[in-house]
């Protein structure tokens, strides 16, 4: 028997696999079980190019557990190993300048094990003991029987091993017992080894019989050794995509199309990814890459290979040029990666463009689960934007769809305005923004619907890539403020008829929580509505961006929502409230408003004299004199207005003009809404 010690030229590593590797103890078994698959995999070239002319048999690599024994063993019927071997990939670990590399990546385990090629050596962050059984497969070798209890101790002697392959036996220790457990051994090969290139087998199938779960004779086999993705794309049918998909995700929905990457220079790299259909809530998409390295699960966190947005795909991507041992930071700076990752970009807009020309209509009917994706690449990737800007598409109220410039050609002259401005009508609800449409409509316009989660920055990326054009809700304004074509008539209005009209509307708005409203004028066509609500464009997208994004914007948040009530003094029925109004309030009101008149014209007088003085050098009886008029004007305020809301109380009409308005704009609600229910009916 030989006996030696492990050559480690600088520190003992078995107390540093034990200090720094607790938090990716599982590793192991993805470890050990692919050094299994290369063994066999390297038996397999070998017999190919004729250097190994036995016969091959059943090459399964077996997983195994005794509970009673502690051990958990992994099996193979690979290359095997003679004692020089051992002696050399097992015995000497290369191993400089390692203190300096374990303080850097003390957290990352799998950096650790990758750099010093430890895989086998990972056995030992759950063992107190790991031997090795090893028959090599060349003619007239000795069986070997290696020996380790976690120091740099092992022996090393010959043994009698029946097959060919090597046994792999971990004592597992106190601390990790839970690896002695089936079930979560078959979760970890499920997890890790689920594509592997050689079948793996826990165990035997089991099978409901007689209200019993019982072993039958066969193998449990863990993976699925000829994924869809390593197989040539010209060989797969959709039906195989659709499988593999649910094979990845036993309870997602179907996608919506697959990409077959396969590239071989200048990096490699093979996947399938699928685009899902994108829910509302974008981040319960995620983490639905899976990254691996020769059929070998690695991660599903690619975050750091792919762009954001694509993380939103599905699938899998496998490349051997992925540096996957190193830290993260690392990998978004390593150059392949980059490489990669503009490539899978590439790929996934090319792919986007080809639906796209090959088969309109197919891509149209995608469009509202594809936009997200679509419109989230484009605003966070300027490479992808610049490609996204030929199939992304514009969808109008009617269900129609556009590409930028088809839609730039359909409203670009239409609906320019009297500065050269393109206004992009939208809407963001067809029913509650119906009225506004229609009037858009009516007028010949074109509205787009954007009601998508993202297209609040949709619009403000549009206005920034599209020259003099302007995106503005279709209920911001009145349709021809909107898109301004000529002056707008003015309001023929006194400052008189004015006030009054302000109060009469204001005094009869129903109180609705955090909303105010400013009561405006303007001269619309007579046919136009006599009194609407509008919200403007600017506050409102605020507000939007605000939700969305918290922080510095909360501000525009916080305040109440602001509308405008915009009343039409062109419309007969405000020609003749207004005629009404006067005629009812005049005898009351006049006597106010010229004394009002007197008064404002006094302290107007006054404070022209007290121009250019300090307060001290003002008389106090000139002082009280304005204070004096201030309190009269208050009080004829008052008395006018009071005037006027008592006449505006005693008119339905105003409430149900008001009331109109709101519920055109969906407003209009609970007791409200049941008023004025009430009020129609007596009217009628
Ligand atoms: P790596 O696999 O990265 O080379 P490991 O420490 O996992 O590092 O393995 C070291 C070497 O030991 C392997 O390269 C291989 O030559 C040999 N080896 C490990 N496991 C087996 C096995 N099951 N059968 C044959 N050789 C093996």
């Amino acid at each position: 028997m030989a006996k030696g010690n492990i050559g480690v030229t600088s520190a003992n590593i078995f107390p540093v696999i034990k200090k720094f590797l607790y938090s990716d103890h599982e590793i192991f078994l993805r470890e050990l079980v692919s050094n299994a698959v290369d063994a066999t995999q390297k038996l397999k070239t070998l017999t190919s190019v004729g250097e190994y002319k036995g016969e091959l048999g059943d090459l399964t690599v077996r997983v195994s557990v005794d509970k009673k024994k502690g051990t958990l063993t992994i099996s193979d019927r690979g290359i095997g190993m003679t004692a020089e071997e051992i002696e050399k990939y097992i015995n000497q670990i290369a191993f400089s300048g390692a203190e300096e590399f374990l303080e850097k990546y003390k957290d990352d385990a799998s950096a650790i094990i990758g750099h010093f090629g430890l895989g086998f050596y990972s056995s030992f962050m759950v063992s107190k003991k790991v031997e090795i059984f090893t028959q090599s497969f060349t003619e007239g070798s000795t069986a070997q029987h290696w020996s380790c209890k976690g120091d740099p101790e092992y022996t090393l002697e010959d043994t009698i091993k029946a097959d060919r392959g090597t046994d792999i036996v971990l004592h597992i220790d106190d601390d990790n017992k839970d690896f002695l457990e089936e079930t979560k051994i078959q979760e970890l090969l499920t997890k890790y080894c689920k594509f592997l290139p050689i079948e793996i087998a826990f165990g035997k199938k089991k099978e409901w019989k007689d209200g019993k779960n019982v072993e039958t004779d066969q193998d449990n086999i863990i993976n699925n050794t000829n994924p869809a993705w390593t197989r040539k794309p010209a060989d797969l049918k959709d039906e195989d995509y659709a499988a593999f998909y649910r094979e990845l995700n036993p309870m997602g929905e179907d996608p919506l199309f697959h990409i077959h990457l396969n590239v071989d220079y200048p990096f490699n790299l093979t996947g399938i990814l699928y685009f899902p259909k994108i829910k509302n809530n974008i981040d319960m998409q995620r983490n639905k890459i899976q990254l691996y390295c020769n059929q070998v699960y690695v991660t599903d966190h690619v975050e750091n290979i792919v762009p954001e947005y694509l993380t939103l795909l599905h699938g899998v991507i496998d490349s051997p040029d992925i540096p996957l041992n190193v830290s993260r930071s690392y990998l978004q700076s390593d150059s392949n990666v980059k490489k990669i990752s503009s490539h899978i970009t590439k790929k996934v807009a090319d792919r986007l463009a080809e639906i796209f020309k090959a088969d309109r209509t197919a891509f149209e009917e995608k469009w509202d689960n594809l936009k997200v994706f679509i419109q989230y690449g484009m605003l966070s990737d300027e490479k992808f934007y610049e490609r996204g800007e030929k199939f992304a598409l514009l969808k109008n109220v009617d269900g129609k769809y556009f590409t930028f410039e088809e839609y730039k050609t359909l409203v670009g002259e239409n609906q320019k305005d009297k500065n050269g401005d393109v206004i992009y009508l939208y809407a963001n609800n067809s029913d509650e923004q119906y009225s506004y449409i229609q009037h858009a409509k009516d007028k010949g316009y074109d509205v787009l619907i954007m009601d998508g989660q993202l297209d609040v920055h949709v619009v403000s990326q549009l206005e920034q890539k599209f020259e003099k054009t302007r995106f503005v809700r279709v209920d911001s304004d009145v349709i021809e403020k909107i898109i301004q074509k000529d002056d707008t008539e003015k309001v023929s209005l006194t400052d008189n008829q004015r006030d009054a009209l302000v109060t009469v509307f204001d005094s009869q708005i129903p109180a609705i929580e955090k909303t105010n409203f400013i009561v405006t004028f303007e001269h619309l066509a007579p046919t136009a509505n006599p009194v609407f609500v509008t919200q403007n464009e600017f506050m409102r997208r605020m507000k939007e961006m605000s939700a969305l994004q918290g922080g510095m914007m909360s501000f525009y948040g916080e305040m109440p929502d602001s509308y405008n009530l915009v009343v039409n003094t062109a419309h007969p029925v405000i020609e003749k409230l207004l005629a009404d109004e006067e005629a009812a309030c005049g005898p009351a009101v006049t006597p106010f408003v010229d004394e009002l008149a007197l008064a404002e014209s006094k302290k107007a007088v006054l404070k022209e004299n007290q121009k250019g003085k300090k307060d001290e050098e003002i008389p106090a009886e000139e002082k009280e004199q304005v204070e004096k008029l201030e309190k009269q004007i208050q009080e004829l305020t008052d008395n006018k207005k009071a005037v006027l809301k008592s006449f505006a109380n005693d008119n339905k009409q105003v409430r149900q003009l008001i009331d109109l308005a709101l519920l055109a704009n969906n407003m209009l609600k609970g007791e409200a809404l049941a008023n004025f229910v009430k009020r129609s009916v007596e009217l009628l």
